[in-house]
């Protein structure tokens, strides 16, 4: 993972999350309130002008400056955990240019523990947790397994969209759709759907 490599990813996070904006929100209109896709959609552009107007003093940089900004820009829930989440992956990254793998999977784990201790959620509280906990889970198998990027990222995505639709029968016990108790029941949470996106965005630019 290099500044390059960051970069490429978190503007296809952008893409894949203005892409998916309304589908976001559509969720997030069940059992929030119906900006999930609007939030994640400023966060990410705002990321991205970052991206475009900023010399980086190293891969970690990449992360831990785009956090901020999604902290900065983002309103609702998801700006300070996913922020929580990209600085936690940069501070824990070496400095420098570059990343090996070992260090990405400690990144993410770091990333991990990050939203959990900001957020108290543990998995099958339907939140970000049920998405990001097993795709971390696979990454760390395959990097300990031997795989390369490409296939621990693919890994990863594939535990993520599992751990997503995984969500819909359960009752959220955290964030505003805990408000709504079992009525929150029967629907995809959007924080563990966008979360998919994020590790499917890591696969598509490094297959
Ligand atoms: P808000 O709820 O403030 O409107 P968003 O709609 O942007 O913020 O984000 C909602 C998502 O945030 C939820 O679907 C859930 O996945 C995630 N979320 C909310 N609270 C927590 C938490 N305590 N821990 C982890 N994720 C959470
Ligand atoms: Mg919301
Ligand atoms: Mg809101």
């Amino acid at each position: 993972m290099d500044v390059t490599l960051a970069t490429a990813w978190l503007r296809a996070v952008a893409d894949s999350v203005a892409a998916e904006a309304d589908e976001l929100t559509r969720l997030d209109s069940a059992i929030g309130d119906g900006d999930h896709g609007v939030n994640l959609r400023r966060g990410f552009t705002a990321v991205t002008a970052l991206l475009d107007g900023t010399g980086f003093t190293g891969v970690g940089d990449v992360f831990v400056r785009s956090g901020g900004t999604l902290i900065s820009k983002v309103g609702g829930a998801s700006g300070p955990l996913y922020g929580s989440v990209f600085r936690a992956l940069g501070k824990a990254l070496p400095p420098g240019p570059s990343a090996t793998l070992p260090d990405l999977a400690g990144g993410l784990r770091a990333g991990l523990e990050a939203v959990r201790a900001l957020g108290g959620a543990a998995p099958g509280d339907k939140t970000i947790v049920d998405a990001y906990e097993p795709a971390l889970a696979a990454f760390e198998e395959a990097v300990a397994g031997g795989a390369a990027l490409p296939e621990a990222a693919a890994g990863a995505a594939r535990a993520a969209g599992d751990g997503a639709r995984a969500t819909i029968p359960l009752t959220a016990r955290k964030g505003r759709a805990s408000y709504l108790g079992e009525r929150s029941a029967g629907h995809q949470d959007p924080g563990a759907t966008s979360t998919w996106l994020i590790f499917q965005a890591l696969a598509d630019v490094t297959a």
